[in-house]
């Protein structure tokens, strides 16, 4: 479960010091932020990694623990290119589609908070509805993965 927010976390640090170095942060954010936009964006991101990612990589450990016991770690001697192909169709496009699909009127809701910030920002990436979340499958699809690759915890690996 820790690899999963460590990439999100490093991968949104990235982002925040190339757009503050580049002064588009100040550019674009100072000035058109409120202390609303703050605390959404500090809440949802927050609520991302502390309640909705291990809900899902958890949930989705206990389903596949019940459903296909048999398969824990049965992905682990894949060669990584196969792996890099199933982490893009099992989190990138299904996060590309989940991103589609929210811009219908029935996710709208769950969406438009996204798309509703005064400036452009790395700080808006995770500005959704919880359930937006929740519900996105590449979370979902990831905690499967992890289950099907992962190591056995008595395996060491050095
Ligand atoms: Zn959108």
């Amino acid at each position: 479960m820790q690899a999963p927010i460590r990439r999100y976390c490093s991968c949104e640090l990235m982002w925040g010091v190339m757009e503050f170095i580049t002064r588009r942060y100040q550019a674009t954010v100072h000035g058109s932020a409120t202390a609303n936009d703050t605390w959404l964006e500090v809440l949802m991101f927050v609520s991302l990694i502390a309640i909705t990612q291990p809900i899902a990589l958890l949930g989705s450990n206990a389903l596949c623990n019940w459903l296909m016991p048999a398969q824990h770690n049965a992905w682990a001697n894949l060669p990584w290119w196969a792996m890099a192909g199933l982490l893009l169709i099992g989190d990138d496009l299904t996060q590309y589609l989940w991103h589609r699909a929210s811009h219908t009127p029935l996710l709208w809701p769950l969406h438009r908070a996204h798309h509703s910030a005064a400036y452009m920002s790395v700080r808006i990436t995770y500005r959704n509805n919880f359930f937006y979340y929740l519900m996105m499958p590449g979370l979902w699809i990831g905690g499967v993965a992890v289950y099907l690759v992962s190591a056995r915890s008595t395996r060491r690996t050095w």
